[in-house]
């Protein structure tokens, strides 16, 4: 049998734990003080993380311990010509990653989807929501309570009202389950993506519900709503922005700059749908989450929503024409207003797209439906034409010298 080692249990003292900095320490002084506390305590050398350009305190809000920031290749895709119901025109999408090979395949789609004539897209729902959960004394009790919260929904938004201007209540459905009912919120959060938001405002309608029914007791979260992870419920009802982008690809076009054609490009997506069904995925697409984070992280995005947002469906119809290719994103989590979009690299990516700031969201969204879109053909092309492997090979690797 193996010997298995002793766990040793290390006791850690004041001087083990990260420096009380004054008022937080986000002054250029004190991020740098806390940053040459941890190059002394790991032997680091934290020369780059401390090259920032910006005021750190900019930083309150979106980080506690600021150390510095990191850099993080910045490249564009594009163009890319969208005629949205928000979008309409040509797009340069800027992207941060460290993958290579993936702006380059994002490029190649948009360009293709470009010279096909463009893509259409549409905005088709939007809605951010909460699923806090209420514990009754008997399943009686807890049967009757879904009655009850329909009647009161004007009085529970007039609660949501005090707590945001610009959060609004859009419907409450119950789901009830033993001695227990799950009530998922739904909200329309503007332009802000919405979780800080809207939890408040259900923090609050959890108090006013606790003071005028008779419920045993109640945790803000179910773990319903599903934000930040996958769940055939965001897939099906959707959680932010359910958007879709279309277009027809002529036969010349996948000739052209997708160097395959339509029997062949409709052949892998068919084909890959018994892959998808052998995993038991949710969603199916080839790579929505490659550009989601690439696009979230240079944008200021909150990047693990990309969870729940790559919960894409893409789908290649054969057309007379060509091909007819359209990805959908069933819970795209985006905002142009708050988090970390209004940080000053995060405000000039999104500028780039003319989508920073108030009444920008609805455009974002469609922007990135035609990005995803570009990716899905350039990777379903790669696979068809067997040029994956060559095009990685040529633009994503980095052996250690
Ligand atoms: P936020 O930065 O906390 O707040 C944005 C605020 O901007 C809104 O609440 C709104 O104030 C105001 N606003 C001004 N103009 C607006 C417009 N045109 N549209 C919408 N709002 C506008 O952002 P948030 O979107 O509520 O929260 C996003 C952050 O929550 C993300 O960064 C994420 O990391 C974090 N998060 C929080 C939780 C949580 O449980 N609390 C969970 C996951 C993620 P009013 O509300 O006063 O109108």
């Amino acid at each position: 049998m193996e010997e298995v080692e002793e766990v040793v249990a290390i006791e850690i003292g004041p001087e083990d734990l990260l420096p009380r900095l004054k008022d937080n320490g986000y002054d250029t002084e004190r991020v740098s003080k806390r940053r040459a506390w941890v190059e002394r305590r790991t032997g680091a050398d934290l020369t780059h993380a401390g090259k920032g350009s910006w005021d750190p305190e900019l930083m309150r809000g979106n980080i506690e311990n600021p150390i510095g920031v990191t850099q993080i290749p910045l490249g564009v895709a594009g163009p890319v010509l969208i005629h949205g119901q928000n979008a309409h025109g040509l797009f340069y999408v800027p992207m941060a990653t460290t993958e290579g090979a993936l702006i380059r395949s994002y490029e190649r789609g948009m360009v293709a989807l470009t010279k096909a004539g463009g893509v259409q897209t549409a905005l088709i729902s939007d809605e951010n929501q909460t699923a806090p959960t209420f514990f009754f004394e008997n399943v009686t009790l807890a049967s009757v309570f879904p009655a009850w919260i329909e009647e009161n929904l004007p009085a529970i938004r007039e609660v949501v009202a005090g707590t945001t201007s610009h959060g609004k209540l859009t419907g409450a459905t119950c789901y009830h389950v033993g001695r227990q009912v799950i009530v998922n919120f739904g909200f329309s959060t503007g332009d802000a993506q919405g979780m800080n938001m809207i939890v408040r405002a259900t923090d609050a309608v959890c108090h006013w519900i606790q003071d005028h029914y008779p419920i045993g007791s109640y945790f803000l979260f179910s773990g319903m709503c599903s934000e930040k992870r996958a769940s055939g419920f965001v897939h099906t009802r959707g959680k932010g922005k359910r958007v879709t982008a279309g277009a027809l690809l002529p036969h010349d076009v996948m000739r052209l700059y997708l160097h395959t054609n339509a029997a062949d490009l409709f052949k892998v997506w068919q084909s890959t749908v018994v892959g998808h069904l052998q995993a038991g995925s949710i969603g199916y697409n080839a790579h929505a989450a490659n550009g989601l984070t690439a696009i979230f992280i240079a944008t200021g995005q909150d990047v693990a929503n990309v969870v729940n947002s790559a919960s894409a469906i893409t789908i290649f119809e054969p057309h007379p024409e060509g091909l007819y290719v359209s990805t959908t994103l069933t819970a795209l989590s985006i905002a142009t207003v708050g988090g970390g979009t209004n940080l000053p690299s995060q405000r000039e990516a999104l500028s780039m797209m003319d989508c920073h700031g108030r009444g920008k969201a609805p455009k974002l969204a469609e922007v990135i439906a035609a990005t995803i879109l570009g990716g899905e053909i350039s990777m379903g092309a790669a696979i068809a034409s067997r040029e994956f492997v060559g095009a990685h090979e040529r633009y994503g690797r980095n052996r250690p010298a």
